[in-house]
């Protein structure tokens, strides 16, 4: 059976899901969703889904700055009717050596010409904000009250919801196979239920964009990490702010229901589309965490499992249009930020294919950036 929309949206995660709400908000009719799975069953459902304003370029702490303030009032925007648990008790960003606390204090330079409210904070301040934790080889960290994180699947379903109010078709269990042109124009996409035709299509499908592009001759460079996380038995509450260090490579933070959730990065990672958990993982955590948080040496762990970061080389998203391709726009390559700018995206998105003036300027994120050069490398990712 052949349909016709107006605009195509690939991919159910909190990406796909605030722009197919944005599209139809600004007054699109037929806006179709089209998902694999189920709504976030991708990287956003698998994410820590923390929000940090703390970031090193500009273009990632304005788009973090102000998604954060649109998580706030996210409830009562799109009318849910549950809680998506946003917690803000700020994400502590620990400094293990000087360069690092040359970089921080460049990135709170950056940060506060921003109207962001982060600050330097000594070891000792530090101990006031989690007493738990081992000051050894702490030179200070920086500390962003406003950061925080919520439940993913509750963000998303929020999206969803209110996508579907306001006219959005949602196909889950169903797979784009194909992506179709007219001459050099996107015309529609094929999938495992059926063809449907659209003058605009997107793809926010994380790290299978790639193989998106490569359905109409682009090469688009994303490249699919896994990374790892588990989540804890829950406790009386014990933390308030997430704790990050780049130098060990992980995070952990504690969720309202008690459990802690944290997750390291690995540089060695293979690139591919590998998500299966490993006991590596679960012991190298183990002993970075408890270095850091000893409290939590006795604690259970409930759960592990991966997701895949949708990485570029510069650590920074692809937002806009595919110049090859008229009618092709991507959204992707966030690299471990996606859901904290979510909110910013799906508006900015939405824009750019509804051939409005952005909010914001948007030719930074387009991917010709990597032919000229002008990258904006990211030096704070996990
Ligand atoms: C372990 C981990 C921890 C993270 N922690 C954080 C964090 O703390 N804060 C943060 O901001 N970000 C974090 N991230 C990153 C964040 O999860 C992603 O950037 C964000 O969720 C991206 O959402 P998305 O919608 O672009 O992609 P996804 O959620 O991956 O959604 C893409 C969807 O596209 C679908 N799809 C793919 N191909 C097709 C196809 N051909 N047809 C139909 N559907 C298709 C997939 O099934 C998938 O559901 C983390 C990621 C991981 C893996």
């Amino acid at each position: 059976m052949i349909k016709t929309a107006d605009a195509v949206v690939i991919g159910g995660g909190i990406i796909g899901c605030s722009t197919a709400y944005n599209l139809a908000k600004m007054g699109l009719k037929k806006v179709v969703l089209i998902e694999e799975k189920y709504i976030a069953s991708g990287a956003t459902g698998r994410c820590g889904a923390g929000m940090r304003m703390q970031w090193g370029t500009e273009p990632n702490a304005v788009l973090a700055r102000d998604s954060v303030a649109m998580y706030e009032t996210l409830e009562e925007e799109l009318e849910y009717d549950d809680s998506i648990e946003l917690k803000q008790e700020g994400y502590l960003l620990l400094a293990y050596n000087e360069k690092m606390v040359e970089q921080f204090h460049k990135n709170l330079g950056l940060q506060h010409k921003l109207g962001i409210p982060s600050r330097w904070v000594t070891p000792e301040e530090i101990k006031e904000l989690v007493p738990h934790i081992n000051l050894q080889g702490l030179h200070g960290a920086t500390f962003c009250p406003k950061d925080g994180h919520c439940n993913p699947f509750k963000a998303t379903d929020a999206y969803a919801q209110a996508a579907k109010r306001l006219g959005v078709e949602i196909l889950t269990y169903t797979r784009v196979t194909k992506l179709l042109k007219e001459g050099d124009k996107i015309s529609g996409v094929e999938t495992t239920k059926g063809t449907i035709l659209s003058p605009l299509v997107i793809s926010c499908a994380g790290a299978y964009t790639r193989e998106l592009g490569r359905m109409v001759g682009v090469e688009l460079p994303i490249y699919p990490e896994r990374h790892q996380i588990l989540v804890t038995e829950p406790v009386e509450k014990l933390q308030g702010p997430m704790v990050m260090s780049f130098y060990h490579g992980i995070y952990c933070q504690q969720v309202p229901h008690g459990g802690f959730i944290m997750g390291l990065g690995d540089p060695n990672e293979v690139k591919d589309y590998n998500i299966k958990s490993s006991w590596q993982f679960m012991h190298e955590m183990a002993a970075k965490i408890t270095f850091i948080l000893p409290i939590l040496k006795n604690l259970r762990v409930v759960r592990q499992w991966s997701g895949l970061y949708d990485l570029t080389p510069d650590k920074t998203q692809i937002l806009g249009a595919i110049p090859e391709v008229p009618g092709f726009f991507v959204a992707a390559g966030f690299s471990g930020r996606g859901f904290m700018i979510a909110p910013v995206v799906g508006k900015l998105m939405a824009e750019v294919m509804l051939g409005q003036e952005p909010e914001y300027p948007i030719d930074m994120y387009g991917v010709k950036r990597f032919e000229s050069g002008q990258l904006y490398v990211e030096p704070s990712v996990v």
